[in-house]
């Protein structure tokens, strides 16, 4: 059994201020929310980083409020706070619904929407629903705060442009017009990683956006630009097993994924698919 705790330092931080502070003049700092990620490779010995910066007492990246229409989620938002915030049920319904199905119950309490940002993987299942809602991520520094598009976020498998003097602070969503759908496809309803996740806004405007079928989280926008042309859904369906380019791995082969994909746009385009609310 690899040491988990000997050799590592955790520094805590007042505020924000002094976090960022920290992560300017301390780092490199790997900061730790819920921590449900970064355990799982602190107990499997593959997490190399010795220093890091407690941010799950900074309260006031907990908030979940409407500024000027906006809602703002902060990073320190869990998913049991997702799911219990009338405005996120009101406004953003699908990722309540995102929320519902990460983990079970101890993985939501803890489990933070920052931290299924920043960690990156193609599978997280918020990330879909930030694509779909075109969401804002805001980061900030001892140098100030920076916004990026979410679809701007990730630059590749397990990348993003956070730089490492940054924290993932909140999130911004603008109000969405149409109906809202999420579905998650795992082997089993709780404490499974997606196979293969979707969330979409179907009205004027379709939004797409799908995780676990390519190294980050797509917004299939030729398909929703046929969708918005008015193509056939078969056609919407070849255009989207063109953008997409998932992978056989542990949990799936690609060639499920392909078929799950298009058959979830299908569902979801017809209304068949439960939309959430
Ligand atoms: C049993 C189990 C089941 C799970 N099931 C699911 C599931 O169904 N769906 C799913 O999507 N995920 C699942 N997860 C993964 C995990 O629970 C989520 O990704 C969770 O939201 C991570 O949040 P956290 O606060 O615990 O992140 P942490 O573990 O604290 O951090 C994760 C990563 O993000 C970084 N980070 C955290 N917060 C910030 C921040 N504010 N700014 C910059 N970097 C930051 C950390 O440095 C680390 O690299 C599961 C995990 C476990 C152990």
């Amino acid at each position: 059994m690899p040491p988990l705790i000997t050799h590592r330092t955790l520094l805590e931080p007042r505020s924000v201020a002094d976090a960022l502070r920290l992560m300017r003049d301390e780092g490199p700092l790997v900061p730790m929310a819920g921590c449900t990620d970064l355990y799982v490779s602190l107990n499997f010995g593959t997490l190399k980083e010795t220093r890091f910066l407690n941010l799950w007492r900074l309260s006031a990246l907990k908030t979940i409020e409407l500024r000027g229409g906006v809602l703002s989620i902060g990073a320190l938002a869990t998913h049991t706070d997702l799911i219990q915030s009338p405005l996120v049920r009101r406004r953003v319904p699908m990722l309540a619904a995102a929320a519902r199905e990460v983990g079970g119950v101890q993985i939501q309490n803890r489990g933070t929407i920052g931290g299924n940002v920043a960690n990156a993987s193609p599978a997280g299942d918020t990330l879909p629903v930030l694509a779909a809602a075109d969401a804002t991520v805001i980061l900030g520094s001892a140098a100030g705060t920076r916004r990026v598009p979410f679809t701007e976020f990730y630059t590749g498998y397990r990348q993003t442009v956070r730089r490492p003097d940054e924290l993932v602070v909140g999130f911004e969503i603008p109000a969405i017009r149409g109906r809202q759908y999420f579905r998650k496809v795992g082997t089993r309803a709780a404490q499974a990683i997606s196979k293969v996740v979707v969330a979409a806004v179907v009205g004027d405007r379709p939004r797409i956006a799908l995780g676990s079928v390519a190294p980050t989280v797509i917004r299939a926008t030729r398909t929703e630009a046929a969708l918005a042309a008015g193509a056939s859904i078969e056609d919407a369906q070849r255009t989207l097993l063109a953008e997409i380019a998932p992978i056989d791995d542990i949990r799936s082969t690609a060639e499920y994924r392909r078929r799950v994909a298009a058959n979830l746009l299908a569902l979801l385009w017809r209304g068949a698919s439960p939309r959430v609310e």
